[in-house]
């Protein structure tokens, strides 16, 4: 495979990444998918277009986000060195807003009035909230009545910005039922919405759509470390939920002599509905309208998941990453629950970071990595910051003292 031209190839004009992606939803749902697919190969070429995002980016998001090393961290590691991207200091305080923006800027040019999307943990729905905001656009979001209850301050925010959150009652009132929520809605309201994904999944074009725009994380990013130290990284790790921020900071990379691993969440164990690790213990399957690995039961049902990382606890993987994973161009390896937490204290208190719970699974590799190999150097994406964390990691794990030993 010559990745010197993938990004050109893949994914092919019907979303295919070698067998997975595809489009396997309702007719009528198609056309209306087809018409984001069209319109955004037309636009994302245009300079208008590119300059437009290029502008938003710098001025509203606060982007280049720096690379960061670790010094006081890798001292302690005692081996590779730790470098991070800080996507935590993009506005929101996490990669999302990347595809946010670029979603919601597609819409202003496809004439559409309202962003339509589902939340889980809430997250995606407050970067797409003030997308909605910026551009003066409705927003409406889908969210199941359990989420509600859990993550009320995201609710607010939402709120705050002037979404429309939507409880979805039905099932048992999480993602999924969200994702079949949000479609119908949108299917009502196509001429005049667009549905928003909140990560490299779903039918195509959004898992090529989502890794474009979240692709500024890895091209920043490579160039950042380039100028830092004269060379590229030897490694360069993302954690996988959905696999937006892996997409975006790992396909730049493809090409280069650089090791690639995405880092998908143990949980607590390795029996089903104990953990979230899709590419390591899932198989084939169709789901929310595309082909990829999945974590199913016996009966090809969605398998329970489970991980502390409410952003990661997704029972699927975006299809490029189920391919990149068969090419061996990428490795899939995992990070449990307690090795998050202690990389989530560890980056707190060595370098003064303290990271989202999604992200800290990315740093527990890095800092894995750092002790394994003596020499070299890891970049991790830093995906997102920890406020949002913090007060259910002292309820569950304490004050952290028993975490911070070698
Ligand atoms: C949502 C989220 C993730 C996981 O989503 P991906 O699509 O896999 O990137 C990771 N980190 C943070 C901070 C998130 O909010």
């Amino acid at each position: 495979m010559d990745y010197r031209t993938y990004l050109r190839n893949y994914p092919d004009e019907k979303g295919y990444f070698g067998p997975y992606g595809g489009t396997f939803v309702p007719d009528k749902l198609k056309e209306a998918l087809k018409e984001i697919a069209e319109a955004y190969q037309t636009i994302c070429h245009s300079a208008q277009f590119i300059n437009e995002l290029r502008r938003i980016r710098r001025e509203f998001q606060g982007r280049p986000t720096p690379v960061y090393h670790c010094e006081r961290l890798s001292r302690l590691m005692g081996g590779a060195q730790i470098y991070l991207k800080r996507e935590d200091l993009n506005h929101t305080g996490a990669h999302k807003l990347n595809h946010c923006m670029g979603e919601a800027l597609l819409a202003k040019y496809m004439g559409r009035k309202k962003l339509i999307a589902e939340t889980g943990a809430g997250q995606h729905g407050v970067a797409l909230a003030t997308a909605a905001a910026y551009f003066g656009m409705e927003c409406e979001i889908h969210m199941g009545e359990v989420d509600i209850a859990k993550q009320a301050p995201n609710v607010t925010r939402m709120k705050v910005l002037g979404a429309k959150v939507v409880p979805v009652s039905f099932g048992l009132k999480t993602l999924k039922e969200a994702v079949d929520s949000a479609f119908e809605s949108y299917l009502e309201h196509y001429e005049d919405s667009i549905y928003c994904i909140g990560s490299a999944v779903g039918p195509h074009p959004f898992p090529q759509m989502v890794r474009d725009f979240q692709m500024v994380v890895g091209i920043e990013a490579r160039e950042q470390f380039a100028e830092m130290t004269g060379f590229l990284p030897d490694a360069v790790c993302a954690c996988v939920g959905g696999g937006s921020n892996a997409a975006g900071m790992l396909t730049p990379f493809l090409a280069d002599p650089v090791d690639l691993y995405g880092v998908e969440p143990l949980g607590v164990g390795t029996r089903l509905g104990e953990h979230a690790a899709t590419l390591t213990y899932g198989r084939n399957g169709v789901l929310h309208g595309f082909q990829s690995m999945f974590l199913l039961n016996e009966d090809d049902s969605c398998a329970p998941v489970y991980s502390n990382a409410s952003g990661l606890d997704y029972p699927g993987v975006g299809p490029e990453h189920a391919f990149l994973r068969d090419q061996g161009r990428i490795r899939y390896e995992a990070a449990g629950d307690v090795e998050a937490v202690e990389a989530f204290y560890k980056l707190s208190r060595y370098e003064g970071i303290i990271p989202a719970l999604e992200s800290a699974h990315a740093v527990a590799f890095a800092m894995r990595y750092a002790k394994e190999n003596k020499q070299g150097a890891i970049l991790a994406n830093l995906s997102g910051r920890g406020d949002k964390d913090i007060d259910y990691i002292i309820e569950k794990y304490g004050d952290g003292e028993r975490y911070l030993g070698e």
